[in-house]
């Protein structure tokens, strides 16, 4: 019994299971790639959203240390609230020359300086603030950090000039009739400089010289309260939901 027959040439058998592989191989290409394809569509924004989760967590995060820092202050200074900043004894305003609030933390030995920045805040319109992106700490000293300090309600004023109502000097904890519902901290913007801010006003239009809360985040913004918690309030346009998403009562001591 023969093991081949005449059409078993075992080269031509080679060979034409090479073209069969070469042929399939490139039909199997085309399908992987469009598969692939199809997934990378698919994890894309599943990945982004990871991220964006990622920098929330740990934008969250950063606020609770400031907190932290705040009730370590306040256990030193008599129940205090830091000032926004230290009055230098020039006039007006001088707050680029004194000394901010965050400023003050890592003088005391509180906290470093690094959980003054977002991480989603760090990377938003990197165009002009960033002193030295070889040296973030420059950004740090000159108070474009990514978090303002409600300074009419709870930092105080120091610089106050006449006729504004608000304190000149830091609030104290039963100065804050609802500390749940009082902003001490949030996601900041200086929209007048286009750049981060360390103080943060309640209204978007009148006190445009410092810094609004401003949606870093895909969601919107996260805010540290004057109880100490941190919690995130959806605002995507800081224009049009500003009035209705942080309304006054947020801001104020009643
Ligand atoms: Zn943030």
């Amino acid at each position: 019994m023969m093991m081949f027959n005449s059409n078993s040439n075992p080269k031509s058998a080679i060979r034409n299971s090479q073209s069969a592989i070469e042929c399939f191989t490139l039909i199997e290409l085309l399908v992987v790639v469009a598969i692939i394809a199809v997934l990378v569509a698919m994890l894309l924004p599943a990945l982004n959203a990871a991220r964006e989760k990622a920098r929330q967590t740990a934008c969250s995060s950063n606020l609770r240390q400031i907190g932290i820092a705040m009730t370590m202050y306040q256990n030193e200074y008599n129940d205090f609230f830091a000032p926004t900043h230290l009055n230098n004894g020039t006039s007006p305003s001088p707050a680029w020359g004194s000394t901010g609030w965050h400023q003050l933390f890592v003088n005391l030995h509180f906290t470093q300086w690094t959980i003054f920045m977002c991480p989603a805040g760090w990377n938003y319109n990197t165009s002009s603030w960033r002193h030295s992106a070889s040296d973030p700490s420059q950004t740090y000293y000159q108070k474009f950090i990514n978090y303002g300090y409600n300074m009419f309600y709870v930092g105080g004023f120091p610089d106050e000039p006449a006729g504004y109502p608000f304190s000149r000097t830091p609030a104290r904890s039963n100065d804050i009739a609802q500390p749940s519902d009082t902003i001490m901290m949030t996601d900041t913007w200086n929209v007048g400089n286009n750049s981060p801010f360390y103080i943060v006003v309640n209204y978007f239009s009148t006190y445009s010289g410092y810094g609004v809360a401003w949606p870093y985040h895909s969601t919107g913004l996260n805010i540290l309260w004057t109880d100490g918690h941190t919690s995130g309030v959806t605002m995507k346009d800081p224009i049009a939901e500003y009035p209705v998403a942080l309304p006054q009562y947020l801001w104020d001591r009643k």
